[in-house]
């Protein structure tokens, strides 16, 4: 399989080159050329999650990492449950947050790291990953890469925009893994990552690869989980998904698996009050604006990279992507109410991410009248939101183990100003 720029300024690469370049040199997003229709092959077959998610990422990988290989890739990255909660009727949760950073980028972020530790046992040179996170990536990124010879992470978030359970997921693993507390807004870390990659002299000087969801590695395993959860459900249904969405990499995994066969009805795009893609979809005009912060921090995004492929994806045919996408915004205040209604109905308590996507869920049934099943996809365990959650569901939130550990660890962190300059200096003069 060959990956090509959305930009199509640059010849198409392979995987290997995709997963280390990140970025394409023409500042494009790679995707793949072919998207094979698997779903006809395997929906009738019964698989493990890493035996699902080696059957679907296999196409895509197969001439540069062996059926062996692969199947020891995904044994180690997605070594935990992905259930599939009913909480009304038939309306269920994708709970994508059992891995160790409890959050969804935690699939991701291993089956990228699990990747590039296999490519690297056959270079020599040292490779910095780099990455703006508004939250979850960092850590996620962090803890799949912890430890893995010859990489060192420098993480870039913004100061005081992120929550203090994510800054200590950040900041607290030490090794390997810097990070770098922004004085800026998300999108300032992003620009300053752009920077970096777009940086002629950088380039030449080290080895940079990005961890961000603009890397294809991340992109694919993404799509592992909506094949999942309709074989739990039901495989002959057309299912709904909500996917509560910030830099859109989470729906893109899902446009790839509604191409490679699966029966999806539609994509609700769920935002916070950063609606720059529902407004798209409304007036057929995209703005870019700065980001607003917002309780669904991880979705603060002002300017989402993966529109580009999303675009790519549907020929550039806005019409075409208004038939499978619909948008819904929602406030902040909101986003309680649905958490404080949900929790007295159901007894469920959904983070204020998952809490958007529920949102839109019930916004698009009572808009379409659709019974078919509904998925929303869970991106985050509430308990890394309790500030907001306990008030709304006026209870405490019982702490995982692994939460409890960080509290007891030590901040480590750099603070920089909002500086492409800065970065560039700390990357030439610090080295493992
Ligand atoms: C990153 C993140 C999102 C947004 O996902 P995108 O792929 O950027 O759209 C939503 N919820 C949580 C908890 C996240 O960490």
């Amino acid at each position: 399989m060959r990956y090509y720029s959305t930009k199509g300024n640059t010849e198409p690469v392979t995987f290997q080159e995709a997963l280390f370049q990140g970025l394409a040199p023409d500042g494009g997003l790679y995707l793949p050329e072919e998207i094979p229709k698997i779903w006809d092959q395997i929906s009738h077959t019964d698989f493990t999650y890493p035996g699902l998610a080696f059957e679907i990422l296999k196409p895509y990988v197969h001439e540069e990492i062996s059926d062996s290989t692969l199947t020891e890739i995904v044994e180690r990255a997605f070594s935990f449950d992905v259930p599939v909660v009913k909480i009304q009727k038939g309306n269920f949760i994708l709970e994508l947050f059992h891995g160790p950073t409890l959050a969804f980028k935690d699939f991701a972020a291993r089956f990228m790291a699990r990747t590039m530790e296999y490519f690297l046992k056959k270079r020599s040179k040292e490779l910095t990953v780099l990455v703006a996170t508004s939250g979850d990536t960092g850590s996620a990124v962090a803890n799949g890469f912890l430890g893995v010879d010859g990489i060192r992470v420098v993480i870039l978030y913004p100061k005081g925009r992120v929550s203090p359970i994510q800054e200590r997921q950040l900041t607290t693993l030490g090794d390997n893994i810097t990070s770098l507390e922004i004085d800026g807004s998300f999108d300032d870390c992003q620009n300053m990552v752009k920077f970096a990659f777009m940086d002629r002299d950088l380039r030449e000087k080290i080895q940079l690869s990005s961890a961000n969801s603009i890397n294809i590695a991340r992109l694919l395993p993404q799509s592992v989980y909506y094949f999942w959860a309709v074989k739990q459900i039901d495989n002959r249904a057309s299912v709904i998904f909500s996917v509560p969405s910030g830099n859109f990499g989470n729906l893109t995994g899902g446009i790839l698996a509604k191409k490679m066969g699966l029966p999806v009805e539609n994509f609700v795009i769920s935002t916070n009050i950063n609606d720059v893609v529902p407004k798209y979809l409304k007036t057929g005009i995209y703005h870019a604006r700065s980001s607003i912060h917002t309780l669904s921090n991880a979705m603060d995004v002002g300017d989402p990279s993966n529109l580009a492929r999303i675009r790519n994806l549907y020929g550039q045919d806005i019409e075409k992507i208004r038939s499978e996408l619909t948008g819904f915004v929602f406030t902040d205040d909101e986003t309680i109410e649905t958490i404080t209604n949900t929790f007295l109905e159901t007894n469920y308590i959904l983070d204020p991410h998952t809490a958007v996507g529920y949102s839109g869920l019930q916004d698009y049934r009572k808009a379409t009248g659709s019974r078919n099943p509904g998925v929303v996809l869970a991106t985050a365990h509430p308990a890394k939101f309790p500030e907001c959650i306990e008030p709304a569901i006026d209870q405490k939130i019982p702490v995982p183990q692994r939460l409890n550990n960080l509290m007891d660890r030590e901040l480590c962190k750099t603070p920089m100003p909002n500086r492409s300059e800065d970065l560039k200096e700390f990357l030439l003069n610090r080295t493992l």
